[in-house]
């Protein structure tokens, strides 16, 4: 793409910083997340924030995890250059300007309340104890994601979920959407 710059028309929507909201609370943990779910470093730490993300099915949740942005952006540059052109060239498509929050689907028209079987997909990328951006993912759009992968990625998000999340079913598609290119 060539695009010169355009010009800044939302400079008056302030990135909202609020709570982290309980819903990004380590279910597990039944607290905040504080470290690093590859690395394991505190999470408080990076300046530049880092992402959670979790993926709910009926009320319950099947995967969660939170990733600083060093680990996030190493785990995105193992994908292939072909998964990076095609996962781009999707969210690019369907990315929703101005769409954030919990409710509707940041990549499609769905709410939270037409997710496929209740199940959908909560990111939020935060700063210390602040939650700057978020967004829902559906299940449709997960697996649409999930498609324009080639298997060597796909391989490599199975094998973080193996190493971190032992016994978890491979249904699930884990490759982090980018929600917040803007804040990056
Ligand atoms: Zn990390
Ligand atoms: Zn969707």
């Amino acid at each position: 793409m060539s695009d010169s710059t355009p010009e800044l028309d939302q400079s008056n929507e302030e990135p909202k910083r609020e709570p982290v909201p309980e819903v990004l609370y380590s279910f597990y943990e039944d607290r905040a997340f504080v470290s690093c779910t590859r690395c394991g470093e505190s999470l408080a730490d990076f300046e530049d924030g880092y992402r959670i993300s979790k993926n709910f099915k009926k009320g319950e949740v099947l995967i969660e995890y939170a990733l600083c942005m060093p680990c996030l952006t190493a785990m995105l540059d193992e994908a292939s250059e072909e998964s990076k052109k095609s996962l781009d060239d999707f969210q690019e498509k369907h990315y929703r300007e101005g769409v954030s929050g919990f409710e509707e689907c940041a990549l499609c028209v769905r709410t939270i309340d037409e997710a496929r079987n209740e199940e959908f997909g909560l990111v939020g990328v935060c700063h210390g104890n602040d939650m700057v951006d978020s967004a829902l993912i559906c299940i449709d759009c997960m697996e649409a994601m999930a498609e324009t992968m080639s298997e060597e990625t796909r391989r490599t998000w199975d094998k973080f979920r193996e190493e971190n999340f032992p016994g978890v079913p491979s249904d699930f598609e884990l490759f982090p959407a980018r929600p917040a290119p803007s804040i990056l």
